[in-house]
């Protein structure tokens, strides 16, 4: 009795406790209309149609962006003491995505562009095991999380076979992995767009259905002409594995900014602020937007209130000259390509050599491939030659950026040779804490067809929880690091000496790692049964 009126929560991947809030099955757009409201509420300028198309910058500084008004055609420059990125995902670099079509990366492409911000571990790609196949419009996860089950072309249950512990609940990058891996022993099911499994959630009953996962529900009648509670195989949908949320983005220390490129911060999935390394868990996602915008949000105003800018209006007026200039040459130019195939074939590359299972060969054609391309869209020719509302140029000008992205996530998977999270090597299928416990960092050099890349360590000795087995997957599956178990020992101690002298987690958790925050939001949080 003492919960009823509390915020609810459902079963989730990958987490032993059920802390996935929601609003029936369309939380994030409940979500952000609230958010919208409040922005207009307290009149935030909100322009649209805008599109963001390079970083202004000088001095390792940056001074706002070149914008592209999608409409008239026009150029202008946005000049402002700070600039954050939070343009989303990068998943249309993929021929199957969960993602929306404006999910093409190109917030990270400028950011790239400037030459001084680094991209962090872009080859951290997660996929989904359940969006509708072949149009890839997600069925939640909530599905499985409240009961519903994968099955494959006999009907069998096949997850508790692979996963014994966490059956159709494990995390993502596995579940997809085990599904990809049962239809190559040829229990997928035929059809005419290729081969998918089921994902049956008749078996939760219609009223379940019509409560919680109403959205889903619609989704299989409007677009798989099924009705998802009708028992049996006849409520079956079908489900493919797909891109679906990019780990990797604008690298940036804890406050958001960028460590190369002053003034530029990134929060969201744009960004690689990292709290998700190479496989971010379900539900964490909308909750990292808001708690980054949040965070993030404060110590950008903070710098935005306490830096001042200077820029010589030749610097601004050069930045938007070239983009113009661009825009002009692009509609001159008299190759023989067409962009669209340009970009339907980065896309095949992608799925096809970067997908779920990767290997070294794989890998070398991609990048050789998607270079080669990189350097054909200097040939290409538009039919469309205005300036205004022209969606042919607007391709011209994005795919390039878009294959500079995919030259990064598929050269970062080249050179890491391990398998972590959701990069799966099958030529290296170990983990390797010994020698890849790094982060990749990637930036371009202008003129350059390819990403230079570095790598940032991590330091196991400042490590609240060391690398250890991650619950589910295969056991036995990595090559430690020496340090993990000497970390290990030293969190133990600490733990034991503090907790036998009654101090409680708060204190003990600042002792093994301390982090900053604002106080605003270090304060604790009040549970149920605190008082
Ligand atoms: C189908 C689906 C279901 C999901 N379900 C869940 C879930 O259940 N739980 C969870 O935690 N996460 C979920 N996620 C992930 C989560 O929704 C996203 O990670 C999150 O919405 C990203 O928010 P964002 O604000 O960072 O970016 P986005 O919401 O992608 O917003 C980016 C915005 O930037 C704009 N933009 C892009 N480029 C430019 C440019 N150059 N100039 C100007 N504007 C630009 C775009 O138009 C867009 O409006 C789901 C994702 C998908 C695709």
């Amino acid at each position: 009795d003492d919960k009823h009126g509390l915020i609810n929560s459902r079963d989730f991947g990958g987490t032993k406790k059920w802390r996935t809030c929601y609003t029936a099955d369309a939380t994030g757009h409940t979500m952000l209309f609230a958010v919208a409201n409040e922005a207009l509420k307290r009149d935030v300028n909100i322009e649209d149609r805008k599109e963001a198309i390079s970083l202004i910058h000088e001095n390792n500084r940056c001074y706002g962006a070149v914008v592209r008004d999608l409409i008239t055609g026009e150029i202008s420059a946005y000049v402002a003491k700070g600039t954050l990125i939070a343009t989303g995902g990068y998943g249309r670099i993929y021929e199957i995505t969960t993602n929306a079509v404006i999910c093409e990366g190109i917030g990270t492409a400028i950011a790239l562009e400037t030459g001084i911000a680094k991209l962090g571990n872009m080859e951290a790609v997660q996929f989904h095991p359940t969006p509708l196949f072949p149009s890839g419009i997600l069925l939640t996860e909530g599905c499985r999380g409240d009961g519903g089950v994968l099955r494959d072309v006999d009907g069998y249950r096949f997850m508790p076979d692979y996963e014994p512990e966490k059956k159709d609940l494990a995390s993502r990058d596995v579940v997809s992995r085990r599904m990809m891996e049962h239809m190559r022993k040829g229990k997928g099911v035929k059809s005419r767009y290729g081969t998918h499994l089921w994902l049956d959630i008749s078996i939760l009953g219609r009223e379940h259905i019509e409560r919680n996962l109403r959205d889903v529900q619609e989704i299989c009648q409007s677009f798989a002409g099924i009705d998802p509670a009708d028992a049996g195989a006849k409520g079956w949908a079908p489900v493919h594995p797909m891109q679906h949320y990019s780990m990797g983005g604008i690298r940036t220390k804890p406050t958001g900014e960028s460590p190369t490129l002053k003034g530029l911060f990134s929060a969201g999935e744009a960004a690689c602020w990292d709290m998700h390394g190479f496989n971010r868990l379900g539900g964490n996602s909308v909750s990292e937007t808001v708690v980054a915008g949040m965070i993030v949000g404060n110590y950008f105003a903070d710098y935005c209130v306490n830096n001042q800018i200077e820029i010589p209006t030749y610097t601004v007026e050069k930045f938007v000259k070239e983009k113009e200039e661009y825009m002009h040459e692009l509609l001159s130019l008299k190759g023989t390509q067409n962009i669209f195939d340009i970009k339907n074939k980065m896309k095949r590359i992608m799925q096809e050599y970067v997908g779920i299972f990767r290997d070294g060969d794989g890998l070398s054609k991609a990048v050789t491939e998607l270079e080669k391309l990189l350097k054909q869209v200097k040939n290409i020719n538009l039919k469309e030659k205005n300036l205004f509302a022209n969606p042919e140029l607007e391709e011209a000008y994005r795919v390039p950026m878009m294959l500079k992205v995919a030259l990064c996530v598929a050269k970062g998977a080249l050179n890491r040779t391990e398998s972590r999270g959701a990069h799966t090597r099958e030529d290296y299928p170990k983990r390797d804490d010994a020698n890849w416990l790094k982060r990749t960092l990637t930036s371009w050099k202008r003129g350059d067809t390819l990403p230079t890349i570095e790598y940032e360590d991590l330091d196991i000795m400042k490590m609240e929880i060391p690398p250890g087995f991650r619950g589910y997957g295969a056991k036995g599956n990595l090559i430690e690091n020496e340090l993990s178990a000497v970390r290990q020992a030293q969190v133990d101690k600490i733990r034991e000496e503090m907790e036998a002298t009654g101090k409680d987690r708060y204190a003990i958790q600042d002792a093994i790692m301390p982090f900053e925050l604002q106080p605003e939001y270090k304060r604790k949080n009040e549970r149920l049964g605190d008082r």
